[in-house]
């Protein structure tokens, strides 16, 4: 479905709903990390891009009252109602509401004042599959509020908003990748973005040949032990012994000095942070120039350093970079990758966009003969961020 298929299909819903037709309609896209994965808590670097698949949430005035909100969702549960004469707090921990509730309040906090309106959401992001259906839901609501309440906000700002939104609201302490590239992918471009500075780059890859084919392993295996935690006190840990602030700072070298100073886990964790921070921005170099083959190589060097030195890749997700490289170049795949917190989820791969039929085929075919596990694909090229569909 086109962005402009899916904002005439939630527009339909909407006056199914609420009986009236929409005034706004706002819009805001999932992303794929195309390479830099567990950088972020590092102060390093990630290069999303967003993808072709969309959250758009239609509203208008309300007929009962200027107090009152009224959100409901295609795909969560209920009518939400606000009344915005008391103030807003979160809901119950996983209550879908929290996200738009939560940058409404970021809104509210800076003097905003919306008015009551009734309003729709309807997604393609898939939910919880790691595409980030969180940030694309954040993203269109504060898209949403900037032209209800005039009140634009600067780019930086408006994720840093919606950032929050999650932090306070969702309960969840994520980074800025997700709301940064939701907020600001162009089509056609990738970001490249300095976690440390917060400084955005936009990266084009404007060759038609090639895409980006996402591959869901349908898997998320559920971990006891808080593996996020324990990597990010592991990367702490190495950081110290380094005697750099964070592992941004850190160089290879460093670490190779600093080898019988640290335990060997703590040792190939940090050998994961460093040599992914480095091949970042060197992709980001690659795709500017087109130089295809190397960018590959650097998707399958960030999977193996994953796989083996951070220990966040599963069977199912090295099954899929191992059918991808069996393919190879000949068949059109030019690189791959686990992206996203690991233990499933999805993996990434650069592909000739003229052969995505036969290497989704043949990837869903032999990763479901190997797992029983049936996969689902989709290709994408860089989209935009973040839309006003209709003011
Ligand atoms: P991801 O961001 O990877 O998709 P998250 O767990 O961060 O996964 O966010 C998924 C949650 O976001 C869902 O469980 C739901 O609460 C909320 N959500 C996202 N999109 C929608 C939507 N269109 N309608 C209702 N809730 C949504
Ligand atoms: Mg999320």
């Amino acid at each position: 479905m086109t962005l402009n298929e899916l904002s005439r299909h939630t527009a339909e819903q909407f006056t199914k709903t609420y009986g009236r037709p929409p005034r706004w309609i706002a819009a805001a896209p999932g992303r794929v990390n195309v390479i830099g994965e567990h950088t972020d808590y590092n102060d390093g670097f990630v290069l999303p891009m967003a993808i072709d698949r969309y959250t758009v949430i239609a509203a208008a005035p309300s007929n009962n009252g200027a107090t009152k909100i009224q959100l409901r969702s295609t795909l969560g549960d209920g009518a939400i109602s606000l009344d915005l004469t008391q103030p807003l707090k979160p809901a119950a921990k996983g209550a879908w509401s929290n996200y738009p509730v939560g940058v409404i309040a970021g809104f509210l906090a800076r003097g905003a004042k919306p008015g009551g309106f009734d309003a729709l959401i309807h997604s393609t992001v898939p939910l919880g599959g790691g595409l980030s259906s969180s940030a694309a839901l954040e993203v269109s609501t504060a898209t949403l509020l900037e032209a209800i309440t005039g009140l634009k906000l600067d780019p930086v700002d408006k994720a840093l908003l919606c950032q929050k939104a999650e932090h306070d609201y969702a309960g969840m302490p994520c980074g800025i990748m997700d709301q940064f590239i939701s907020v600001m992918g162009k089509k056609d471009h990738l970001l490249l973005l300095d976690c440390r500075s917060r400084k955005p780059e936009l990266v084009p890859m404007t060759d038609p040949t090639k895409a980006l084919l996402i591959i869901n392993t349908n898997v998320k295996h559920e971990l006891t032990g808080g593996e996020y935690a324990k990597r990010r006190a592991q990367c702490e840990q190495a950081a110290r012994i380094l005697g750099v602030t964070s592992l941004r700072d850190a160089t290879a070298d460093m670490l190779v000095r600093a080898r019988g100073r640290m335990d060997e886990v703590v040792f190939r964790r940090a050998r994961h942070v460093i040599s992914e921070i480095e091949r970042t921005p060197h992709a980001a170099e690659g795709v500017r120039a087109s130089n295809w083959p190397t960018v590959g190589q650097l998707m399958y060097a960030s999977h193996s350093s994953l796989r083996d030195d951070y220990e966040v890749s599963c069977p199912e997700l090295d099954a899929v970079v191992d059918i991808a490289q069996a393919i190879g170049l000949k068949g059109g795949v030019i690189g791959c990758r686990m992206t996203g917190g690991g233990f499933g989820g999805c993996a990434v791969a650069l592909v000739a966009a003229d052969s995505v039929a036969a290497i989704s085929d043949r990837i869903a075919s032999e990763y479901e003969r190997r797992t029983k596990i049936k996969p689902t694909l989709f290709v994408s090229r860089p989209a935009a961020g973040a839309t006003l569909l209709q003011a």
